[in-house]
């Protein structure tokens, strides 16, 4: 993880025992099971079920629900509201390489890890050069026989700041004994590695028109990073020059370096290729200077696609499809609204994480908080449909563009990143600082929707 843990706490269930700054995924997962248990969530859970359709339904105004469950079973459900909590990121992304299927070595990828997979002695490829892959290369650096590592584009990376990742004891005595120690700790993260970090993703024209980075800010971060390069591979020298990425920091993922990332790059079995594989075959991957690499394992550690409920079939008023209202451009009002859709508050909707730093969980309280309040002005006017108007949603995503036109996402198009949809608009994070778009998610501005 290359998230601080002080993240990942939701507000109401603060963890105070994180064993370290940056803990493992079984750690999260046990915190979240027991979120999960402590407020009785599995009972109301249908597991293995699909929800595959969504249909409103005029006649009854409410949301019909169709889906699949586990057994092959079929059934439609009606719901007055529905919060559709699918994500954007989680179906693995395979590259479209020629022959990837012809490979008879072990071909897997990061989202589908096989935990009893033993890379000791292997001769591995990772295809990326994302977060995902940085935490693989420094885990098994150490194994492998011989590592070649495919990057299509590098990432600014920086420098681990301590010499330890591991909680000291006492914090995580004080954390779990002393009343309000761990919010606070929570609060001095959230501060420290995101509204402090704000101005770094915002564009001064003057100062990028001469730069690389795109203001003062911005560029104490690309020099702490260019120094990290030349101390680990040498000013000048080829990795140097592979590795350094030809746009701004931030304007893809920054990844903090888990400690021995740059360190196994620079070692003597492992290779950086600086592009994709041309393809595959049985015995391994053609560059695309056309050198054979033998292989035994490909770790396909190439994302996910991009996704805003399109393998959901969502039908607003008149049969109207969301995937119709977005075509390549997925947009919401505050709370996931989209006129035509009555009652649906979509959660993790477009312009709901927070880019510049902080965890999902922030911009999921802050949704959940907002649609309460919906609920509660729906009940409050006896209102059995809320919907956004068109025009405040109109005004409301033409904001957020405004704003975004002045962030570093909008001012590094050579940078490949999962920031933008395919029709060019920056969809997933939001332009403000976290205090503002807290303070803009208090309340429902009862103007801007229809209430019947
Ligand atoms: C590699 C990676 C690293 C990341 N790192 C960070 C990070 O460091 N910090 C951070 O804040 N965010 C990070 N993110 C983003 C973060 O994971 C997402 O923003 C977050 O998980 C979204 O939460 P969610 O509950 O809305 O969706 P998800 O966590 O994606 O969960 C959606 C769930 O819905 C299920 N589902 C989907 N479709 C259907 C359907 N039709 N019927 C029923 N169920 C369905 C899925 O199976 C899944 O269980 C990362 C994402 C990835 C992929």
């Amino acid at each position: 993880m290359d998230t601080p843990s002080a993240y990942y706490s939701l507000s109401r269930d603060i963890n105070g025992d994180w064993s370290s700054y940056y803990p493992m995924g079984a750690e999260y997962q046990a915190y979240l099971v027991s979120v999960a248990d402590k407020n009785d969530v599995r009972k109301r859970t249908r597991f293995g079920t699909e929800a595959e359709a969504l249909w409103w339904d005029e006649e009854r105004q409410q949301w019909q629900i169709h889906s699949g469950g586990p057994d092959g079973s079929r059934d439609v459900s009606y719901a007055n509201v529905v919060i559709p909590a699918a994500g954007y990121l989680n179906r693995p992304r395979w590259p479209d390489l020629p022959g990837r299927a012809a490979f008879s070595g072990v071909s897997i990828h990061a989202a589908r890890w096989d935990p009893d997979l033993d890379l000791t002695g292997k001769r591995v490829a990772v295809i990326g050069a994302g977060c995902t892959a940085v935490q693989i290369v420094d885990a098994c650096v150490d194994q492998v026989a011989h590592l070649t590592v495919f990057q299509r584009q590098p990432h600014w990376v920086a420098p681990r700041r301590r010499a330890s990742d591991e909680v000291p004891q006492y914090q995580r005595w004080l954390g779990t004994r002393l009343p309000y120690y761990a919010n606070w700790v929570r609060l001095k993260s959230y501060w420290g590695t995101a509204d402090n970090n704000y101005p770094v993703i915002l564009h001064d024209p003057d100062w990028a028109a001469k730069h690389l980075s795109i203001s003062p800010a911005n560029d104490v971060l690309l020099q702490l990073c260019l120094g990290y390069i030349d101390r680990v591979f040498g000013a000048g020298s080829e990795l140097a020059r592979k590795v350094t990425p030809d746009f701004a920091p931030y304007g893809k993922r920054i990844i903090r370096d888990p400690g021995g990332y740059y360190a196994a790059l620079a070692r003597e079995h492992v290779d950086v290729e600086a592009s994709e594989p041309a393809r595959v075959n049985e015995a391994g991957i053609v560059t695309a200077d056309g050198r054979q690499i033998d292989l035994d394992v490909i770790v396909y550690a190439t994302g996910y696609y991009l996704d805003f409920l399109s393998t959901i079939d969502i039908r607003g008023r008149g049969g109207r499809r969301l995937t119709e209202e977005w075509g390549e451009i997925p947009r919401a009002y505050r709370g996931g609204m989209v006129p035509g859709f009555p009652n649906m508050f979509i959660s993790s909707a477009p312009n709901y994480s927070p880019g510049h730093g902080a965890g999902h969980n922030f911009g999921v309280e802050v949704m959940v908080h907002y649609v309460t309040e919906c609920l509660q002005l729906m009940a409050l006017r006896k209102a059995v449909t809320i919907e956004v108007t068109q025009d405040a949603y109109e005004r409301y995503v033409a904001d957020i563009d405004a704003t975004m036109a002045g962030t570093v996402w909008c001012h590094t198009p050579s940078a490949h990143t999962y920031y933008r949809s395919g029709g060019g608009r920056i969809v997933t994070a939001f332009p403000y600082r976290l205090i503002d778009f807290w303070r803009d998610h208090r309340a429902p501005v009862e103007a801007d929707f229809t209430l019947r």
